[in-house]
């Protein structure tokens, strides 16, 4: 059998993370570039993994209330304008379409780098009186920042995310919103990504661009740097006072409405590959896996193929009526090493060897991606694989959730001297969260920008500590934060 097994190798992740992260995204075919700078292509083997979050969240994001509506790719210029905030944050990542049909347009076009003001100028027309509130809308859509410095799925001129918007009668109940939507996107990616996260409000240099308050959650990388997976923002009344979105409440008095906005993205496949991946490749969460179990069959006399054969398809029969995603690899003129490796790359939870004396003996030996060694095979009957296998997939998604918590907790660390802390963040492997005094001063926090490259990622809602003393300047501090490096 003719072959090249070695013409593809991964850097390992230990020697160049950035190096190992865009191997695994090329080589487990989740991506491509493109040739239009700043843009990426999704292949199938990517965009299945989009579809199976996306199709979670979106019953998630549906169960709070809020239904799906799609907005123009295009805004008028001037809508932007009008939230000043908002128009500063943006305006230098934003692409202007000034020609349409061989002409110059009369107001140039933005493309949407998010959709609040055309959802306001929108919301405007529709909300009159306090029978339309909540108005809770959520769009599925790509959106446009112009990037520098791109990275795979982490950072590009165009990207893939959904955008909850809602409009409330009180401050209270769009604030309750805010905290919801944080809440059902720590659940959805813990449980359904295996992530864990730490979760809070961000500093007022993170916020949103025309946000009272951002909410997020953050999750660790294998290099120790943090993540924004997503955020929920209490947008207050400075979109409704911009556009006018006003309602008669019941003492017939017009009044601002009070909203959020809220978001997650493509950003999400490439915190799945830096969370779980390891030097042979990906290691995909059977929740989003789209094939969860592949079958091998090995052998090498034609007689005994068709037994095998025969074997396999018996038993992907009996897993696709288990409703377990598997599928039967009938490449010919490859080793079975050749393929065991690929399906490694691929990140599929469980591998199935079947060969001869397999068939003969009623069993089938198992392999789990998020083991390794022998630690990672066993046998199970052909006669009850398919509850094997279940039963295994469900182990797999809290063993790589378990797995990444022991790596996040082992990166957290707390400090109580400055230079500590700053030796640490310079240091080889310098990274994970740092928990530390931060008075709330943005002179603190651009400080310790400036001198370790650390930002503040979250600060915890629910405060289990004293007041201390910030770590920079030393005055007093009524909070703890998590700061560390961040893609
Ligand atoms: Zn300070």
């Amino acid at each position: 059998m003719a072959q090249k097994q070695d013409d593809k190798k991964v850097t390992p992740r230990s020697e160049d993370f950035a190096a190992w992260y865009n191997d695994i995204c090329l080589r487990a075919e989740l991506a491509d570039y493109s040739p239009v700078r700043g843009c990426i292509v999704f292949r199938p083997d990517g965009f299945a993994i989009w579809e199976a979050l996306r199709d979670e969240l979106d019953k998630r994001i549906k169960k709070t209330g809020a239904r799906n509506a799609y907005f123009p790719l295009f805004i008028p210029k001037s809508f932007l304008e009008k939230e000043a905030e908002h128009v500063e944050g943006f305006a230098p990542e934003v692409a202007v379409v000034t020609h349409g049909g061989g002409k110059e347009l009369e107001e140039p076009l933005i493309v949407r780098p998010t959709s609040e003001t055309i959802i306001n100028h929108m919301f405007s027309q529709w909300i009159r009186s306090h029978r339309d509130l909540p108005m809770m809308l959520n769009q599925w859509a790509n959106v446009v920042r112009w990037e520098m410095r791109t990275r795979m799925f982490l950072r590009t001129t165009e990207f893939l995310w959904q955008e909850g918007h809602t409009a409330h009668a009180t401050r209270e109940e769009a604030e309750r919103e805010t905290l919801t939507i944080l809440e059902m996107y720590r659940k959805f990616v813990e449980e359904f990504l295996a992530i864990p996260l730490i979760v809070g409000r961000k500093s007022a240099a993170e916020r949103f661009p025309g946000a009272v308050e951002t909410y997020t959650i953050e999750g660790l990388m294998g290099d120790g740097r943090a993540l924004q997976c997503g955020t929920s923002h209490f947008l207050g009344q400075n979109f409704s006072k911009s556009f006018e979105t006003r309602y008669l409440d019941d003492q017939n008095q017009m009044q601002f409405v009070w909203q959020t906005s809220w978001g997650v993205s493509t950003r999400l496949l490439g915190a799945i590959v830096m969370a779980h991946g390891d030097d042979q490749g990906l290691r995909l969460p059977p929740a989003v896996a789209s094939t969860q179990a592949v079958i091998v069959p090995i052998w090498r006399k034609a007689d005994e193929g068709e037994k095998v054969m025969a074997a396999a398809r018996a038993m992907l029969d009996s897993l696709e009526q288990a409703n377990i995603r598997a599928r039967l690899d009938t490449r010919e003129g490859l080793t079975p090493g050749f393929k065991f490796n690929d399906w490694e790359m691929r990140g599929v939870p469980v591998r199935i060897e079947i060969g001869p004396r397999d068939v003969a003996s009623g069993e089938a030996v198992l392999a789990r991606r998020d083991k390794s060694g022998p630690d990672a095979k066993s046998k199970a009957s052909m006669t009850t694989i398919a509850e094997t296998v279940s039963a295994m997939l469900a182990e797999i998604q809290t063993s790589l959730y378990a797995q990444a918590k022991t790596a996040m907790v082992a990166n957290t660390r707390k400090f109580d001297d400055y230079d500590a802390f700053k030796k640490h963040m310079e240091g080889e492997g310098g990274g994970g969260f740092a928990n530390i005094y931060w008075c709330g001063n943005p002179a603190c926090e651009t400080r310790i920008r400036e001198e370790t490259k650390a930002t503040c990622r979250a600060i915890p809602l629910e405060q289990h500590t004293q007041p201390g003393k910030c770590l920079v300047c030393g005055e007093p501090a009524a909070e703890r934060a998590f700061f560390a490096k961040s893609y």
